[in-house]
């Protein structure tokens, strides 16, 4: 990542160590995620008006009804769906600003995002080439079948919540791997799913609020 980019200055850095510190505190462990999250300039993926906030553990928007994810859980997705070990290919769906796919794609050698929302794909794109993010692959499609070309993947994170878990999705998971998302309509709760050599095993996890999966592409 490319850290010359504008408007990254020593005060961000410093900001973000901070914004670190109150991840460790929330109970964030991982310290290649931590140090994931204090590699990538988060107030560059929010409008300019909102930059002062951005590295205040809150969800912001990011235009067209949606939200860039809360740091914190961002942190505790990856730290799940790492578990320690370190990712092969991963799959994102809603790639919003592109902000958790940079990074994830510090702690995975490869991230395909998906997004429906074609200026938001766009952004995300022209964004992520600026800050020289290589190896994440921005496709733009509805997400909900998962990307059947280049699947298995080692790792699945949803950042829209489904309704029910979606069989495409669980089938695209190489045995091994580990899918996190969001459940839910109205109450929305962190799913674990685990792919093992004798099928799956789903986890519940922390009550959560997240932005709705919609069909088709925009
Ligand atoms: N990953 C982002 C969060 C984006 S919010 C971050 O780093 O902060 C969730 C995103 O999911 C939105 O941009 C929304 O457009 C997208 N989304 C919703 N349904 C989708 C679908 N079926 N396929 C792909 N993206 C979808």
């Amino acid at each position: 990542m490319n850290l010359q980019h504008a408007g990254i200055g020593m005060t961000s850095a410093r900001t973000r160590g901070r914004m670190i510190e109150r991840l460790r505190t929330k109970g964030i462990r991982d310290e290649a995620v931590l140090a994931a999250i204090g590699n990538v300039p988060r107030h560059l993926f929010v409008d300019e008006a909102l930059a002062g906030r951005a590295y205040d553990d809150v969800a912001l928007p990011i235009n067209y009804g949606q939200t860039i994810s809360q740091p914190y859980i961002v942190a505790r997705m990856i730290e799940v769906l790492r578990n320690g070990r370190q990712l092969g290919r991963v799959l994102e769906i809603g790639t919003g600003c592109g902000y958790q796919a940079a990074v994830l794609a510090q702690v995975a050698k490869e991230v395909y995002s998906v997004e429906r929302i074609q200026p938001l794909h766009e952004r995300a794109r022209k964004l992520l080439r600026e800050l020289k993010v290589r190896n994440v692959i921005l496709r733009y499609a509805d997400g909900s079948t998962g990307l059947a070309d280049v699947a298995p993947f080692d790792g699945i994170i949803m950042a829209c919540a489904a309704p029910v878990l979606l069989d495409a999705l669980k089938e695209q998971l190489a045995i091994g791997g580990r899918m996190v998302l969001p459940l839910g309509t109205a109450e929305q709760f962190l799913y674990l799913v685990e792919r093992t050599e004798k099928g799956f095993r789903e986890t519940r996890l922390d009550a959560v609020k997240f932005v709705p999966l919609m069909g088709g592409k925009q």
